[in-house]
């Protein structure tokens, strides 16, 4: 579906954009790492009180047909999106080949085509990563005296419908099995970058997810900007203008990982370098704690993006 039948799907809705009216722009599904079929999101949206809402699987548009349908259904508007993991690239001053690297770097991609050849090299690609990587994980921690086995792993992921496995799934088991108190708890202690069980994976550079988003008509987001580099705002600042000069179109200021002081920033940010801005929950169904629509990101957000497009 393009963004232009998705909006004219989104015109039974009447016309929102008003205050009062709300959307989600990043959200999750079982097509990758969510607990929540693509199909039942949009009515879960229009419960939350929102008018448009974007589908934003890691590394997939699988969910994106059957979501728009659901949404065409209740006249919600839907934006067709994707979340592209990109390789964060080591810290400034240290050379390119260095093996050091900053944070994570998601880049969302808005209003893109599903069927579109380069996402689903992309796909493929980010497929294999995470499956060869996956068992390393497991082999680290059984190495740490952790007993699971992936065939654990896969069950789950099996069990959940999910079309994506990772590090969620393994630190659903982790937890399950009690060696964590929780999915986040099990990212601190063994998954996340920098603890014992890390094991990096194959990533897209920067510009090369951008140019793939370009290539399937949507606009380039930085999700999340705090997850790149925390509390460093300086450091922050020149990545994204290095990515502005990749072609970024946006920065994703609301988000459930941002204080209310981080949000202005980014806000200030973006004005500054002409950037758009976008927001969302980045909703999970059960595996995080956030709520769809809990961002409260208001219509015109939505409606300054389309803006943008056109
Ligand atoms: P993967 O792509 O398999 O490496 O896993 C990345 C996923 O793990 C993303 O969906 C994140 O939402 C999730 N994730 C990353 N870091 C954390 C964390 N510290 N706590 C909980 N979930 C996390
Ligand atoms: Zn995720
Ligand atoms: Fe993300
Ligand atoms: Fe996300």
């Amino acid at each position: 579906m393009t963004a232009q039948h998705a909006q004219e799907a989104g015109e039974g809705a009447g016309s929102p954009g008003a205050s009062g009216w709300f959307c989600d722009l990043h959200v999750h599904s079982t097509a990758s790492d969510g607990t929540t079929l693509p199909q039942d999101l949009p009515k879960l949206a229009r419960a939350a009180g929102l008018a448009a809402m974007a589908l934003t699987d890691h590394d997939t548009t699988d969910g994106l047909p059957a979501c728009a349908a659901a949404a065409a259904r209740i006249g919600l508007t839907f934006v067709p999106g994707i979340e592209i993991s990109a390789d964060p690239g080591p810290p400034p001053g240290r050379p390119a080949t260095s093996p050091m690297r900053l944070g994570t770097l998601h880049i969302l991609g808005l209003f893109v085509a599903a069927g579109d050849a380069k996402l689903r090299q992309i796909r493929q690609r980010m497929r294999a990563a995470r499956n060869s990587r996956n068992p390393a994980i497991v082999e680290k921690l059984n190495a740490l005296g952790v007993g699971i086995d992936y065939a654990e792993v896969l069950d789950l992921a099996r069990a959940e419908g999910t079309q994506i496995i990772g590090r969620p799934h393994i630190a659903e088991v982790l937890m399950r099995r009690g060696y964590a108190d929780s999915v986040t708890d099990a990212f601190a202690r063994y998954l996340r970058q920098g603890a014992p069980a890390y094991v990096r994976r194959d990533r897209l550079a920067a510009n090369d997810a951008i140019d793939a988003i370009h290539h399937a008509g949507g606009l380039a987001v930085m999700a999340h900007p705090v997850q790149l580099v925390a509390g460093d705002r300086d450091q922050l600042e020149q990545h994204v203008r290095r990515l502005k000069d990749s072609g970024l179109d946006g920065i994703e200021t609301r988000h459930s990982d941002h204080t209310p002081q981080e949000v202005d920033f980014f806000e200030d940010l973006a004005k500054r370098y002409g950037l758009g801005t976008s927001g969302g929950s980045d909703f999970h169904g059960s595996r995080k704690s956030v709520a769809l629509g809990s961002q409260r990101v208001p219509f015109t957000v939505f409606e300054g993006l389309v803006e943008r497009r056109a």
